[in-house]
């Protein structure tokens, strides 16, 4: 603390990412990354957009990437928003939809990032609780607030919420907006992107960095009617005017349109996920239904914090949050078919010795 600190830094507790090790010896299970590299595609882009023209300024209003994303909806660009991350969309969201008003609702467990927005933008906020299976009950959310944010399938659980449920959300609060977090949605839940031309207060949030395995180049986007996007970008104009440089923008374009890579990489994440979720109840362990890349899990007999520190002196890192209903829960990203498969060796050893 410092007394030229503003009273809003000093009561502002940021978000903990995940560890990154510099020594590479870890297999890390701990931040959801993509085991698979990006598309070949995109890093081909991105090499051959190291030229003179880095020079300039990138289009601010990133045109050809919007231009693609839009078309692949079967919306138009005026619909897509394109930001440095989609943590940096959702900020830009928080702000832009939600200051003034009343309090924000969502889960009481879920993306850490959203009480920070709240507390970076002094917004209130109502945590909702999930049930007893960590599902979201459409019904509680209802009622005067000043906005909605949801994702789909939930962090850290990895629970998705039916499209049903969310059309009863949107439908239940027509003057508030909702925000729908979509970054792991393309392992295996179903977007509310086809929503959009029907509700004008959804805005779906997706991110480059899970799915297309471009968590180093910083790029999200966020779809919703036209009126929502020009929120944001004025948001984004009064703020950083050049969110997404060159390279991100041309290995964003490329990535976005090698389907096949994505397609290829994502279901492979997919079947070793089940696989893994598999092999982990026959050890003891509960295993919540995952429509994302990671699992959430609790073992019977052994704390999750043993099996944290366990897994670690083992070279597996994987996350924990020390928070209420999770403390015992870890939360453990798919590998590769060989990192599930050390995990899975190193796992019966430790629990196989409780018992
Ligand atoms: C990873 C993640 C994001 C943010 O991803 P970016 O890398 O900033 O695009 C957003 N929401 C959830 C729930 C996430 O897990």
């Amino acid at each position: 603390m410092s007394r030229f600190w503003s009273p809003i830094v000093e009561n502002l507790a940021p978000y903990t990412p995940g560890e990154q090790p510099k020594d590479r010896v870890f297999i890390k299970l701990n931040t959801n990354e993509n085991p698979y590299g990006p598309s070949p595609m995109a890093l081909e882009a991105i090499r051959n957009g190291a030229e003179d023209d880095l020079r300039l300024y990138p289009d601010p209003s990133a045109t050809d990437l919007r231009s693609a994303i839009a078309s692949s909806f079967g919306v138009t660009a005026d619909h897509i928003f394109v930001g440095n991350g989609s943590d940096e969309v959702l900020a830009h969201a928080f702000h832009g939809f939600f200051s003034g008003k009343a309090q924000v609702l969502f889960a009481d467990v879920t993306y850490s990032f959203y009480k920070t927005f709240c507390e970076l933008y002094a917004l209130q906020k109502q945590l909702v609780p999930l049930n007893e299976a960590f599902e979201l009950e459409p019904s509680d959310y209802r009622g005067t607030c000043g906005g909605i944010v949801i994702a789909n399938p939930n962090a850290p659980t990895g629970v998705a919420i039916p499209l049903s449920g969310l059309e009863h959300i949107l439908q239940q609060n027509p003057d508030t907006l909702v925000l729908v977090d979509e970054a792991y949605v393309d392992f295996g839940a179903t977007s509310a992107v086809r929503l959009v031309p029907k509700y004008e207060n959804l805005l779906v949030v997706q991110t480059f960095s899970k799915s297309r395995s471009l968590a180093g180049l910083r790029v999200g986007f966020a779809v919703g009617q036209p009126q929502l996007i020009q929120a944001l970008r004025r948001i984004k104009d009064s703020f950083n005017s050049y969110p997404l440089g060159r390279l991100s923008l041309k290995g964003a374009l490329a990535a976005w349109q090698d389907r096949d890579w994505f397609d290829e990489t994502r279901l492979r994440v997919m079947a070793d996920r089940d696989r893994l979720a598999e092999r982990l109840k026959t050890l003891g362990f509960r295993v919540l239904p995952s429509s994302a890349n990671f699992l959430f899990v609790s073992h019977e007999r052994v704390s999750a914090a043993k099996l944290l520190a366990d897994l670690r002196s083992e070279g597996i890192l994987v996350r924990h949050f020390d928070q209420p209903r999770i403390e015992n829960f870890l939360r453990i990203s798919v590998g590769t078919c060989n990192d599930c498969d050390r995990l899975l060796a190193v796992t019966v050893d430790l629990v196989g010795q409780a018992g």
